[in-house]
């Protein structure tokens, strides 16, 4: 390349800088501000700050107490700033998005000289942050779609099931014991037939709000499907379990549902069975054993509890 060329090169490149749409700003190895473009003033809403030979705290603290341009992730100016230098000249190039007060977004590069100046580019990305974002919480979204039942916002069988195997390798592992409970509404159908699915609606959605009040913290409940609900309680023998589904009876027992249908009770039927020690029982078998002891509770003439006595 000639000299010449090589001038018109660095006059153009001078120029472009200058009316570019990226902001541009660079810093001395004393980190003061010794060159800006328009489009950083813009990006930052510096307009009205006189930025040249302003060090690169005093911009952070001026954008901080004014409320203009990044975001800060604290309260505090001093966190706010230390966690600035713990990331500012980390290394010879970077990029990071930044966040700005007004929802705009700015993708920022950060490139060391050999002489210790910094230079500052900036983008604005809003668009394209605001479409990831928007992915991002769609795929939320349908990962808690995923895992919930729509009629009473519970966890669904999958995530049960899921809570159920993990709940297993635990016991296993630690020697816990562990309870599920399989819990079936008795005469669901006539429920339906009698007052209409609606209201059969409405009784599922009463007794998945009766069975999560009465959770602990590491309790799970979950819709199986129909109006079946199962109860896991870590750390829990099936003789205690029983008891918990038994004071759930009571109190079902001693509802108020006058809001659901004048005279109007139901009650259920449940099959406890604790996870056994040996390592081959694994979720699929558990759930068996307590579904099973559920058909022998619906046997015995409904409304009761029946603990595994190991005979399914
Ligand atoms: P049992 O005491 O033996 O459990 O009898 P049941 O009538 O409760 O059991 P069955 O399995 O015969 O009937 C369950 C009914 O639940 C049949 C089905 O139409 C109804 N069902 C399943 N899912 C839903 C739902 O989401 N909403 C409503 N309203 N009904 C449902
Ligand atoms: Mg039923
Ligand atoms: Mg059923």
């Amino acid at each position: 390349m000639d000299i010449k060329t090589n001038e018109q090169l660095q006059k153009v490149l001078i120029e472009h800088i200058g009316t570019s749409e990226n902001g541009i700003a660079v810093l001395d190895a004393k980190d003061q501000v010794i060159f800006y473009n328009q489009a950083f003033l813009r990006a930052f809403g510096l307009q009205d700050y006189p930025v040249y030979k302003q060090s690169y705290d005093d911009l952070l603290s001026w954008m901080f107490t004014t409320g203009v341009g990044m975001k800060a992730h604290t309260q505090k100016l001093d966190e706010w700033l230390a966690y600035i230098h713990s990331q500012y000249r980390s290394a010879p190039f970077r990029n990071y998005e930044v966040e700005l007060v007004d929802g705009r977004w700015l993708l920022m590069t950060e490139q060391l000289s050999p002489d210790g100046e910094v230079v500052l580019v900036c983008n604005d990305v809003t668009l394209f942050k605001q479409v990831e974002l928007a992915l991002q919480k769609a795929q939320i979204e349908l990962a808690r779609q995923a895992m919930t039942d729509e009629l009473t916002s519970l966890p669904n069988r999958r995530h049960f099931m899921q809570q159920l195997d993990n709940e297993c390798q635990r016991a296993h592992r630690y020697g816990h014991t562990t309870s599920l409970a399989v819990i079936d509404i008795d005469h669901f159908k006539k429920i339906n037939d009698g007052y209409g699915h609606p209201t059969g609606d409405e009784v599922l959605r009463h007794f998945a709000g009766l069975l999560a009040q009465r959770l602990r913290k590491n309790d799970v409940v979950g819709r199986l499907g129909g109006e079946e609900f199962a109860l896991l309680l870590p750390e829990t023998s099936k003789e205690s379990a029983r008891a918990v589904v038994s004071r759930l009876q009571q109190r079902l027992a001693s509802e108020n549902l006058e809001h659901i249908s004048p005279g109007f009770r139901y009650t259920f039927s449940a099959g406890v069975a604790e996870c056994e020690p040996s390592p081959q029982f694994c979720c699929a078998d558990w759930m068996r054993a307590a579904d099973e002891t559920l058909y022998r509770a619906k046997a015995a003439g409904r409304n009761c509890v029946m603990v595994y006595d190991g005979s399914c």
